[in-house]
């Protein structure tokens, strides 16, 4: 554990009550060293080379996601994912991100209570399709049926992870699934999913901080890699209290398209956007899925579906990204 840099940019833990240098150690990023085959996309995903920015998920059988639609609109609750991230990208880049399970792949082999940094690695390595290379940046997002183990102990604390210096996230259901009071828990567990996942790839983006410079100091540094706006998704309290991120949802995600990027962190991907690229085309897609889309479907695990959903579900409505503007 190297003390002197850590951060605790992609730990989402939900306890409070840890003495500052347990919640310091515990810092799920600096679990040791990336190994040297992860791509490290944090420096590049903004560059101009890059014109597609993936996100690919993969979930256990156990773990599934939830990808039904929203009360509020019947529109799949996916659709936060790419409203949030569409809103930093510059327009001349393409995300392709899943709306439904069916774009999604289930791993019916990842089994397990507790997972350690290398073993989610290692299920990333074997079972991720998409790569980075000089004009796509993919990141690998893993829902699992268990909860992290760091190395020391196991964390039954944290929500999420974006181990640092990779394109990887993992997602740990039962602790997920346990961010809720019974009474709202549908739409809390729903949104707390989205809430967790765009808050990493906004660390393995770089935020705050991170490869991204400031363009104001709203920089908690004492809490690690996060921001100083308590209505920022990127707000350390948000992520690491049960409390906090069920009311933060409740309070933020009164729409399903909800921005959940304060003013602040929204400034600071409009600074490291390159010059002469286009500004962030807004995403409205806000897809309803047809009848049967959404559930789960036992048989879509193993391979075939690569080539079909996830890059039509990408496109921003119908080649507006290669054009529009
Ligand atoms: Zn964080
Ligand atoms: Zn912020």
């Amino acid at each position: 554990m190297r003390v002197s840099q850590l951060t605790k940019s992609c730990r989402v833990g939900v306890t409070v009550a840890l003495a500052m240098l347990a919640v310091l150690a515990s810092c799920s990023s600096d679990l040791g060293p990336a190994p040297s085959s992860q791509v490290s996309a944090e420096s590049t995903v903004f560059s101009p080379g890059i014109t597609t920015v993936v996100l690919e998920v993969g979930y256990a059988s156990g773990a599934v996601p939830h990808a039904e639609p929203s009360a509020m609109d019947g529109k799949t609750v996916w659709n936060l994912f790419k409203r949030n991230i569409s809103e930093v990208l510059p327009g001349d880049k393409r995300l392709e991100s899943p709306l439904t399970l069916q774009e999604m792949r289930e791993l019916p082999d990842v089994t397990g209570t507790s997972f350690t940094q290398a073993q989610i690695l290692e299920i990333a390595r074997t079972h991720r399709t998409r790569t980075s290379d000089k004009t796509t940046i993919a990141y690998y997002a893993l829902w699992l049926p268990g909860i992290l183990n760091d190395g020391t102990r196991d964390r039954d604390d944290v929500l999420g992870v974006n181990f640092r210096d990779t394109t990887v996230i993992a997602m740990f259901k039962p602790v997920l699934e346990g961010n809720a009071e019974e009474s709202e828990h549908d739409r809390v567990a729903k949104f707390a999913e989205q809430s967790v996942l765009i808050h990493e790839l906004g660390h393995a983006m770089g935020l705050v901080n991170k490869t991204i410079p400031l363009t104001s100091s709203h920089h908690d540094s004492p809490h690690g890699a996060h921001c100083t706006n308590q209505d920022c998704l990127m707000y350390y309290a948000n992520e690491e209290s049960r409390d906090s991120l069920t009311s933060y949802i409740k309070r933020m995600v009164t729409d399903p398209n909800a921005l959940l990027w304060g003013p602040e962190c929204l400034r600071d991907f409009e600074g490291v956007r390159p010059k002469g690229s286009p500004p962030p085309i807004p995403y409205d897609g806000g897809v309803v899925p047809a009848a049967g889309m959404g559930m789960h479907d036992g048989g879509m695990g193993d391979g075939g579906m690569r080539d079909g959903g996830m890059h039509d579900g990408g496109m921003r409505d119908g080649g507006m990204r290669d054009g529009g503007r």
